[in-house]
């Protein structure tokens, strides 16, 4: 639709004009910095950051049931920078001029409601939001997208030249930074560091196909991390991993999207997550506060975040109720079927344990909750979901695992209703499902494949049937018949099919 179609009061609205201020502010020292130059870690005291609209206060000023309005009829706008991430400019990224967006269709995946059997089988109601259906087949592609369009307003008004973007990756970081870059060639390339085979095949031909220098590390993510750090630090590269505070902006997005797609009311909503670098969470936990402070949501929701027993150290750190007595401890990661969250010293802890606080603070009662899961529970977990229609991947599952363990606990109650983040693609994945089929899990898993989760193909050769057709050489007449004929009623035996 046309903006003058619209209905002459949202019209001033349409095309967002609040024009923002933001800085970075420290977690730790709580020093503010301009956003003139790209940071990571506060220069001061070298803690994380996060990004502020100084302006913030004056959204408030329009109700939120407007706000509501705003977004709703951006919908029907065919405005390509308002198509994805930016449908939310005024609480994503205000200082971007729409001129400068990159967007490649990220964004808006759809929230897929359980069958009936699913829902019996955990418990509870709840949704798939399918992050998998994203440009690079994760979440990662909506922080990139805000990244990207800052590097690209940067380049844009002079501030940058000639960029070389860099991450450390788990997988899906690397396939998002890459994609990214190459839409900016020629000035900006991209260099991405991953775990030496901790990483899907499906995941490394990603960077590889966008055109980025990959390099393997012998170690594990918390590695390639370390690395990625020295470099940022000694060299003059763009570091796109989550402790660029312009990603975490960008992952609001999956937030503002759940209260969209929910008509804003979440009385009764749990929002479940996995975690590994705890980027993700700290952007749906601050995503729902500001739309909870401007008045756009009636409530927070219930936040659940989930880890695999085999890299839990955030479930550890909550685990001990009493906040004073809190400590954190990086843990040593074992192989885990949640592979892009193996990750035993998150970047972004500092943030969750400050937004954690604000949180519940906010909330006036306790809303976070962190619950570990077994990678038996995962992988059967997953491959359930995925017999019902959807097309979870392991983290999907890990959600799923997640539901069912806090629908045990009693964290959820009858009346809750949960969006569980699929942040990947299955096909991201398929190696874990194969290793499950074909009862192949190296030991270190400790998953045992259950019988009835078991699929695999069935090659169909009847005795007796010499001729059968091979690539370039097709059978004809009543060979071909014959072979028909023998090949269907084979089948029709398998399946124990009757005749009409
Ligand atoms: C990155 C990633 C995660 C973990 O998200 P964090 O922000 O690192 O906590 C989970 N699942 C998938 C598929 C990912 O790519
Ligand atoms: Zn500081």
């Amino acid at each position: 639709m046309k903006t003058e179609d619209f209905p002459r009061d949202i019209q001033p609205y349409l095309l967002p004009s609040h024009e923002g201020e933001m800085t970075y502010r420290c977690l730790g020292c709580e020093k503010q910095f301009s956003i003139e130059k790209l940071l990571y870690v506060c220069p001061d005291c070298g803690q994380v950051l996060l990004l502020e609209d100084q302006n913030a206060q004056r959204l408030k000023d329009i109700p939120g049931r407007i706000w509501q309005q705003i977004f709703d009829y951006r919908r029907m706008l065919n405005i390509p920078a308002l198509k994805g991430i930016y449908r939310y400019h005024e609480f994503i990224g205000p200082v971007i001029p729409l001129k400068a967006a990159v967007y490649l269709g990220e964004g808006h995946t759809p929230l897929v409601e359980a069958n009936f059997s699913l829902q019996q089988k955990v418990g509870g109601r709840f949704f798939f939001k399918n992050d998998g259906q994203n440009p690079s087949a994760s979440f990662k592609d909506r922080g990139m997208a805000s990244a990207f369009s800052y590097i690209n307003f940067m380049l844009q008004n002079g501030g940058l030249s000639d960029v070389l973007a860099i991450c450390a990756s788990t997988g899906d970081t690397s396939a998002a930074a890459a994609l990214y870059a190459s839409y900016l060639v020629p000035q900006v390339k991209s260099a991405v560091l991953l775990p030496h085979k901790k990483v899907t095949p499906q995941q490394l031909s990603q960077p590889l196909g966008s055109g980025a220098a990959v390099f393997e590390i012998p170690g594990v993510f918390d590695d390639c991390m370390k690395v990625v750090e020295a470099l940022s630090e000694k060299y003059n590269v763009a570091l796109l991993n989550s402790k660029n505070a312009w990603r975490i902006l960008g992952q609001e997005s999956y937030s503002y999207e759940i209260a969209q797609d929910l008509d804003y009311d979440l009385t009764h909503t749990a929002v479940v997550v996995p975690i590994g670098n705890a980027g993700n969470i700290t952007a749906v936990m601050s995503g729902f506060m500001k739309f909870y402070e401007t008045g756009i949501i009636n409530r927070l929701p219930k936040i659940v975040g989930v880890q695999s027993e085999h890299a839990n150290p955030v479930y550890r750190y909550f685990r001990q109720p009493d906040a004073a007595k809190r400590r954190f401890v990086p843990v040593t990661v074992k192989d885990s079927v949640a592979q892009a969250a193996m990750i035993g010293n998150p970047v972004s802890m500092p943030r969750v344990i400050h937004l954690v606080e604000r949180y519940n603070r906010i909330a006036g009662d306790e809303r976070t909750f962190f619950i570990e899961v077994s990678e038996q529970e995962i992988m059967d977990w997953d491959l359930a979901a995925n017999r019902n229609g959807h097309i979870a991947c392991p983290h999907g599952g890990e959600c799923l695992a997640g539901l069912a363990t806090a629908i045990a606990q009693g964290v959820l109650d009858s009346h809750d209703v949960a969006v569980l983040d699929s942040t990947a693609h299955v096909l991201k994945f398929a190696g874990f499902q194969e290793m499950y089929f074909r009862q192949q899990f190296p030991a270190g898993y400790r998953i045992v494949p259950k019988p009835d989760l078991i699929n695999a193909p069935i090659y169909v050769h009847p005795e007796n049937l010499d001729k059968v057709p091979t690539p370039g050489r097709p059978l004809g007449g009543k060979d071909f018949a014959h072979f028909v004929n023998r090949m269907a009623g084979e089948i029709a035996r398998k399946l124990d099919l009757k005749t009409v």
